[in-house]
């Protein structure tokens, strides 16, 4: 884009698009728009798969339950009718539909990003002699540690709080929040990320309980050598501070989906060994005392912070942030539980949809226009040379037996339509029953789609 302003300002009168400009326009991008136009995306369809996300966003919206955190007045402020869903892939592709410009604070979602810088710094272990990684099983904020005297894990305020401490333990105050910035905005592709002084003010004249936690883990020797207390929980309140919007929001949890790498900007940010630890402890102690749940229902890393943001990510296809101020007993944004409930239900992003047998949902990553041409091909070769075992194998793999060649041809007609002799020869009379059978379980399983053509019609043929 940076180029084609370049070229209006650079022009005398009307912009003309000629080969010189077209040239400079999509010089940067070529690899990205070879990729639309050969449908390489993750998501090839990403116009449909964006409606069925309206769709989703639409009926959660009617969602009126929950109640806006009001322990200080910077959360309170926010109206209950504020929603937001921004999504972005790990090729980069962006769909938001609402409220998904208003900056609102990462609070508790600033934990695994917390987390992930500390770990890219230094290495799983070093962090790990401070800081547990099992769930708690306690609310987020108790004065609890585990059996050794740490932190249960990096997802609740003790773990957080010792962790503010790990992170360039020598560099001052300032240095620290400039280079915690810098990650957090290499994350979300450079896309807005402030800070919030108010919140941070308030949250540090309210935060006696947090007070508590540090005072108690400074008692049982939590923290490293040389470590001040006070400094870590004064960097702790400043990071819940930071603010994002659902769209750069979306960005870092992408980020985070894409193995460390930002998929706007293409930087490394962050080592794939740190994204896999936060991604694993996302998703069993990421969403306060649902967690549990969130693993067991929609089985996706997740962390959601009190400002009634959720921070989605699905592993090598996107990353979401979703935004609703009004939140349910246990602290999670009402709509934004509906809205991963819904997405899951809907698409088998569950980590353990089964992507080759489950038909009931849907899979927006499904084969694009090369792997069908692949597909009929295999098949159409398999139903002439009766090679029932391929054509087994096919069926379990979910291959769609009922795909057609460029005259309308499935498998079915091809094995059907050989000579009855050499058929007997070479097995294409099991071809024929085989994929028969498969026509009559095919009608069971799923009765809404096209139905696949009927043995009597191609009977002739034989
Ligand atoms: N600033 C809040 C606290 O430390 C964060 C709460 C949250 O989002 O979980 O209590």
């Amino acid at each position: 884009m940076e180029k084609v302003r370049r070229a209006v300002k650079d022009s005398v009168g009307e912009v003309m698009m000629d080969r010189d400009l077209f040239h400079r326009c999509v010089g940067g991008n070529i690899v990205l728009l070879i990729q639309a136009f050969r449908k390489k995306f993750i998501i090839p369809e990403f116009d449909v798969f964006a409606r069925k996300i309206n769709e989703i966003y639409k009926t959660v919206q009617e969602q009126r339950d929950g109640k806006v955190a009001d322990y200080i007045p910077q959360l309170a402020k926010f109206s209950p009718n504020l929603w937001g869903v921004s999504l972005c892939t790990v090729d980069g592709q962006r769909h938001s539909v609402g409220d998904t410009k208003q900056p609102f604070c990462l609070q508790s979602c600033v934990k695994p990003l917390q987390y992930a810088i500390a770990v890219h710094e230094s290495d799983t272990e070093k962090v790990h002699s401070y800081v547990g990684m099992e769930p708690s099983g306690l609310k987020f904020n108790v004065l609890s540690l585990d059996e050794e005297d740490k932190p249960h894990n990096p997802m609740v305020n003790a773990g957080a709080i010792l962790i503010s401490s790990l992170i360039k333990p020598l560099a001052n105050k300032a240095e620290k929040f400039d280079y915690f910035m810098e990650f957090v905005k290499k994350m979300a592709g450079q896309e807005y990320v402030g800070f919030s002084n108010a919140t941070f003010q308030s949250e540090k004249e309210t935060g006696d309980r947090n007070f508590a936690i540090g005072y108690y883990m400074k008692e049982k020797r939590c923290f490293p050598p040389g470590a001040d207390m006070i400094d870590a929980l004064d960097f702790y309140f400043q990071l819940c501070s930071i603010e994002v919007t659902c769209e750069s929001g979306s960005v870092m949890a992408a980020t985070l989906a894409n193995g460390g790498i930002c998929p706007i900007t293409g930087e490394r940010v962050l080592s794939a060994e740190a994204v896999r630890n936060t991604l694993s402890l996302m998703h069993s102690c990421g969403m306060y005392d649902f967690s549990g749940q969130m693993a067991f229902h929609v089985g996706l890393p997740a962390k959601s912070g009190v400002s009634g943001a959720i921070l989605l990510v699905i592993p090598n296809v996107m990353g979401v942030m979703c935004w609703s101020p009004p939140l349910d007993k246990v602290g999670n944004s009402v709509r934004g539980i509906h809205f991963c409930q819904e997405l899951v239900s809907q698409f088998n992003f569950h980590n353990y949809d089964n992507l080759r047998h489950f038909v009931k949902k849907q899979d927006p990553r499904r084969q694009d226009g090369d792997d069908r041409n692949k597909s009929v091909f295999n098949l159409m070769f398999a139903a002439f040379s009766g090679d029932v075992s391929a054509l087994r194998r096919f069926a379990l793999s979910s291959v769609d037996m009922d795909l057609k060649d460029y005259d309308s041809r499935t498998a079915l007609h091809i094995a059907a339509a050989e000579d009855f002799t050499y058929a007997m020869q070479f097995g294409h009379e099991e071809v024929v029953k085989m994929l028969q059978e498969y026509q009559e379980d095919w009608k069971q399983q799923d009765g809404e789609v096209e139905q696949p053509p009927k043995l009597d019609t191609i009977e002739g043929m034989i």
